[in-house]
């Protein structure tokens, strides 16, 4: 191992002959072994080639023979291993790892452990990794119980929230392996963490695009079965009826057919209308168009669709024409959806009042309601994709949350917006903005 022959080793103290060094021994290994009859440590030494070798030493004193007996061990490669590993450990910066003691302190940490919890070494080591966790999680004794299945099956996975120094929450991937040595004792555990929030946050959103996916089809799905119902109800009254019932039938009915059919078709154009806004598929036109018009027609499509008991919608024209850029169509489904949330969120005998004005470069229409009002908390969401507001005594009132939502988006992109102007307990006051067309 180091290189001399018999003859040229005998008769050298050993310590010179191989130019022994004690790396971090403070205590003389001599010293050790005359006062307990033993020492054992870590020794570097150099060999006849003049190559340096790391060797684990054991020293035993013989005091009858008065000799002192030395074996050792050449560990260079395990260390050089052992030194790569470690700076390999370190360098990693996208996991946390790190070990922990028997008792759950921590007892090694790296760059990745630095760079995801915010902990430098000396803040965290010598810690007990419960600080890693929710306070709620260290109460439901959460740290405790990821040792124990860690020691039980060797190696335990974990996802869910951790705190950082700083106290902001990350969602982790983990795993914990209980480590033991050669004779079976526990020495430890070994982390390694994985700060997974951006694929957390990404699964939640999905989870919640497909629930609202799914309530959206079931509103749609009922919405269009309660005019279906009507719808069938006059069919087979019109089947059963003889000729001269017919006539009166129809007399009464056929209000009723065209209210239902128009308010399918709404809905179906209101789909059809979200998909290809979705798809980038919308295209809209910029005429020159008479806001009060179209306004005026909205007013009479919505009196004319109204069963008594109805509201008294209130119309005041704008004196002369209202010239904005538009697609006539689409500012009439605008108009038409805030006619009638204006409606369906207030009660009957109540009134309605479209205004129209102008500013310097817009045009309003402004449709004020006695109704029931929308909470302050919930404003902000209002204009949300498939947005309802939850109130006690409205939940019996159809709806699907498309309509605000897609009159924004609509109104948006001529040019001009929706507004909530105010809204209270007195009612609410909705105004569809437009830009006004040169003169
Ligand atoms: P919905 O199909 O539910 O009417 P909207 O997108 O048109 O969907 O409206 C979203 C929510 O805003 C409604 O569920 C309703 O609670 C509220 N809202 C809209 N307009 C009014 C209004 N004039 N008065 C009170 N609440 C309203």
């Amino acid at each position: 191992m180091y290189g001399y022959s018999r003859e040229e080793a005998l008769g050298h103290i050993s310590n010179q002959l191989l130019q022994t060094q004690y790396p971090g021994i403070k205590n003389s290994a001599f010293a050790t072994v005359m006062e307990t009859g033993s020492w054992e440590g870590r020794l570097v030494q150099t060999r006849k080639d003049g190559s340096v070798i790391v060797v684990d030493g054991k020293r035993v004193l013989d005091r009858d023979a008065g000799r002192i007996l030395e074996v050792t061990r050449e560990v260079t490669d395990e260390i050089a291993h052992s030194e790569r590993f470690k700076v390999l450990v370190e360098s990693v910066k996208d996991y946390a790892i790190f070990l922990l003691d028997t008792k759950g302190r921590v007892s090694s940490w790296n760059e990745g452990a630095r760079r995801i919890k915010g902990y430098e070494d000396h803040e965290i080591l010598g810690r007990h990794f419960s600080a890693f966790y929710p306070q709620e999680d260290i109460e439901a004794g959460k740290p405790e119980r990821e040792l124990r299945m860690a020691r039980e099956s060797g190696h335990v996975e974990d996802e869910g929230w951790r705190v950082r120094k700083d106290g902001t929450r990350f969602f982790a991937l983990v795993v914990v392996t209980a480590l033991y040595d050669l004779s079976g004792k526990l020495t430890g555990y070994a982390k390694v963490t994985r700060d997974i929030t951006a694929r957390q946050l990404e699964r939640q959103r999905l989870l919640d695009l497909e629930r609202s996916k799914s309530a959206f089809l079931n509103l749609v799905a009922h919405e269009l079965r309660s005019p279906l119902t009507v719808l069938r109800g006059y069919l087979s009254m019109f089947r059963d009826a003889s000729s001269e019932r017919r006539r009166d039938l129809e007399e009464r009915s056929l209000p009723a057919l065209e209210a239902k059919t128009i308010e399918m078709s709404r809905l179906v154009d209101q789909m059809v209308e979200v998909a290809r806004l979705e798809e980038g598929s919308l295209r809209l036109r910029a005429d020159r168009v008479d806001l009060c018009a179209i306004a005026d027609e909205a007013v009479g499509l919505v009196r004319a669709l109204e069963e008594p008991p109805a509201h008294s919608i209130v119309f005041e024209p704008f004196p002369g024409e209202l010239n904005v850029l538009g697609d006539p169509e689409r500012i009439q489904m605008i108009l038409s959806n805030l006619l009638s949330n204006a409606i369906k969120y207030s009660p009957s005998g109540t009134e309605v009042t479209v205004m129209l004005d102008q500013t310097a470069e817009l045009g309003r229409v402004a449709i004020n309601d006695q109704g029931v009002g929308i909470p302050l908390s919930e404003q902000i969401r209002l204009f949300s994709r498939f947005m309802r507001v939850d109130r006690p005594g409205s939940d019996h009132v159809p709806g699907t949350g498309m309509g605000l939502y897609l009159s924004r988006e609509l109104a948006r992109r001529m040019g001009g917006d929706i507004v909530l102007q105010w809204s209270g307990p007195g009612g609410s006051s909705f105004a569809l903005l437009m830009p006004l067309a040169e003169k």
